[in-house]
């Protein structure tokens, strides 16, 4: 294992953790350093275990067969690892992803939900989810409308979810400020805790504004390598 890799990563997250702190400074309330949560969907295997060599337990990953192939191998040598599902979940792999995951951060719909409890039922796995809200309401992307919150909130409680917070994605190349008031006044509104908001470019802004769980994946890992 190069220990030069997990060194970097060391500092990477040292200067997430400094950068967040260093935004807090110049606001009135200075909270809480938000969970962050490493988010490791197409990072090489080297990458991951040096992060998990540097101590980091709690990551995400956007796709369930992908996060199978990578975690299944992992979670028993590092059985403290927290996942998080990021990612749009389709129903017929609720199953899986339930079984996988420790906390679900994609419910958008009332199908999924009945799919998510009839699987944590089953599997007596009562996992901890967030509704991703679509604040930008964009057609294309997977979350919630901001309109359709109440009933979904209301169906999820009434299947015996345990929904502990919203989850968003700003649109590419919107102000996510507005973005990430929203999200906060929707949580309020519904009595809901956490709010994951704020990847790579927009962490600190977001721990600003109330997110107590960020999702960053490049400034900790580097760039992804799609080809
Ligand atoms: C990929 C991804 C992230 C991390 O993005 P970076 O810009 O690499 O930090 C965060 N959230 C979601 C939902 C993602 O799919």
């Amino acid at each position: 294992m190069s220990s030069s890799l997990q060194s970097q990563i060391e500092e990477n997250i040292a200067q997430i953790h400094q950068d967040i702190a260093a935004m807090q400074k110049h606001t009135d309330l200075p909270g809480p350093q938000p969970r962050l949560i490493a988010v490791s969907k197409v990072q090489p295997k080297e990458r991951i275990i040096a992060s998990l060599e540097a101590g980091h337990r709690v990551f995400g990953e956007n796709k369930v067969q992908e996060a199978s192939e990578r975690w299944s191998a992992l979670k028993p040598d590092y059985p403290e690892v927290e996942l998080h599902l990021i990612g749009g979940l389709q129903t017929n792999k609720a199953n899986k992803a339930v079984a996988l995951f420790d906390v679900i951060q994609t419910l958008d719909r009332i199908k999924l939900a009945k799919a998510l409890a009839t699987e944590m039922e089953k599997q007596n796995r009562q996992l901890p989810v967030f509704i991703q809200v679509n604040t930008g309401e964009e057609d294309q992307k997977g979350g919630c409308l901001p309109s359709d919150l109440t009933e979904l909130v209301k169906a999820a409680k009434d299947l015996g979810l345990n929904v502990i917070g919203l989850m968003c994605i700003p649109p590419a190349g919107d102000d996510p400020t507005l973005h990430f008031a929203l999200l906060n006044k929707l949580a309020k509104r519904y009595g809901l805790e956490r709010l994951s908001m704020g990847m790579s470019s927009d962490f600190a802004l977001a721990a600003t504004m109330g997110a107590t769980d960020i999702r960053v994946g490049t400034a900790i890992f580097g760039e992804r390598d799609y080809s």
